[in-house]
């Protein structure tokens, strides 16, 4: 994100565009562990499910989710993104360029 009205702090990257798939995944992957556990049900984690008998798999899911988090944070700054940023601030353009 290049600036506050920035409203493309993902450029399109390849990178960038692995985080949201994971920021979104962890997300839901949390929405589900809450209706579990409200619903008293057996874990309904997903990524534990898939991936409970191989702890450390799990854990650089867990892992990789958190790094998209902080990438959401502060942006992705690779050259691609930093270009569409520059159009961004340039033409005052909304919206990708997808
Ligand atoms: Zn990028």
């Amino acid at each position: 994100m290049c600036h506050s009205n920035c409203n493309h702090k993902w450029g399109g990257c390849a990178v960038s565009m692995i985080a949201q798939v994971l920021l979104v995944a962890g997300g839901l992957n949390w929405g589900l562990v809450g209706v579990g556990m409200l619903l008293n049900a057996e874990s309904w984690n997903v990524v534990n499910i898939a991936l409970g008998s191989m702890p450390t798999l799990e854990a650089v899911v867990y892992l990789l989710v958190g790094v998209a988090a902080v990438m959401s944070i502060f942006g992705c700054k690779c050259n691609k993104c930093m270009a569409e940023c520059a159009n961004c601030v340039a033409g005052g353009k909304t919206g990708s360029n997808m």
